[in-house]
């Protein structure tokens, strides 16, 4: 069998690169705001429901230098002097996982306007130690901020690493669950009933129907158990997906 060849970036000088753009986040607690999305190319991982495998695996990307990118968010960001309520200062980074390239990241944070907050969908299975240490001051002014993955069964993951950077989390980061089915709620339910979590916010998110998955999980069905177990959680579906339906790019 070929064995597939794995792309690298140049740690601190480039990215692989997916694509970016300017949206309405779908997500978390950002939900509704405009941001910058800049999705990088590979992960770890291969979640049978993922719905960005095009950056995954598939070799569409372009290898760019940090200062390109930081030089397309800013043009994206638009943060000129027309006023207050103009301008975004959103960044969210996304893969595919995102913290397989944290050098090039820290360097992009640094040529970044200071007061952007900046926040990555980490899939929760890569160590966030390095990361954490190398933007502390960042984290500790709450503009980098994780919404970190658990995975569960359903996505044919197993949660190791993500148990271990659970303790790294702080109030204003999130801990997300994607949720196929009734086995995979019960396992979130168990994790966050019987875990400290230090995050502020738990999103369950129903599967959406997506790659290897042709059925999602009912967010009627989800809220009827979150509130049969008067769960403190956000019930969670993916909101771009109602504002474009259809689209898989871009948003
Ligand atoms: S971790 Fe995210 S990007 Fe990677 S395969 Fe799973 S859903 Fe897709």
């Amino acid at each position: 069998m070929a064995t597939q060849t794995v792309p690298r970036a140049n740690p601190g000088e480039t990215f692989l690169l997916s694509e970016c753009y300017a949206t309405i986040q779908g997500e978390s607690t950002f939900v509704g705001t405009p941001t910058v999305f800049v999705r990088l190319y590979t992960c770890n991982l291969r979640c049978v429901w993922c719905d960005s495998m095009y950056a995954v695996e598939g070799g569409e990307y372009k290898e760019v230098s940090v200062r390109d990118l930081v030089a397309r968010v800013r043009d994206l960001a638009d943060p000129n002097d027309r006023g207050p309520r103009y301008g975004i200062r959103n960044v969210c980074w996304t893969g595919g996982e995102p913290l397989l390239q944290w050098q090039s990241i820290v360097g992009a944070i640094e040529r970044l306007p200071a007061d952007f907050v900046h926040t990555f969908e980490t899939d929760g299975e890569v160590d966030l130690s390095a990361f954490d240490d190398a933007t502390s001051a960042k984290r500790e002014a709450g503009l980098v901020r994780y919404i970190m993955d658990v995975k569960c069964p359903g996505s044919g993951m197993k949660a190791k690493v993500a148990f271990e950077n659970l303790r790294l989390l702080r109030r204003e980061d999130e801990v997300k669950f994607v949720l196929a089915d009734r086995t995979d709620y019960e396992f979130a339910r168990n994790v966050i009933t019987s875990r400290t979590i230090p995050a502020g916010t738990v999103l369950f998110s129903p599967v959406t129907p997506a790659h290897k998955v042709d059925r999602g999980l009912d967010p009627a069905t989800l809220a009827k158990w979150i509130l049969e177990d008067r769960l403190s959680v956000r019930l969670q579906p993916q909101v771009h997906k109602y504002i474009w339906p259809g689209k898989d790019r871009g948003i």
